[in-house]
């Protein structure tokens, strides 16, 4: 219960390249509780590394996939919308 986070001070790593935006030099690196953390100042790539060394995207991964998603769901909704209007007007008929 009284463990508390270990952060680092963040630090640049000399000679790293972004794997977002491929700009060197930008990427700062720190661990919490062991856990290495990366951010790119350029673009805000932010990742950590897990057990096996591998890349965890923090964000990017998720937010470009909802993104995807929601732009094929606009363009559904988009084309659904059309034949309302037209089905509005029927009961305008005189009785
Ligand atoms: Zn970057």
């Amino acid at each position: 219960m009284s463990e508390e986070p270990v952060i680092t001070k963040r630090r640049f790593i000399a000679g790293a390249v972004c794997p977002a935006c491929s700009e060197p030099d930008k990427l700062m690196m720190w661990s919490e509780n062991d856990v290495p953390h990366r951010e790119c100042v350029a673009c805000g790539y932010a990742d950590t590394l897990n057990e096996q060394g591998l890349s965890v995207p923090k964000e990017l991964g998720t937010r470009v996939n909802t993104s995807a998603l929601k732009a094929v769901d606009a363009k559904v909704q988009a084309v659904q919308f059309f034949p309302n209007p037209k089905l509005k007007k029927k009961p305008d008929e005189p009785q």
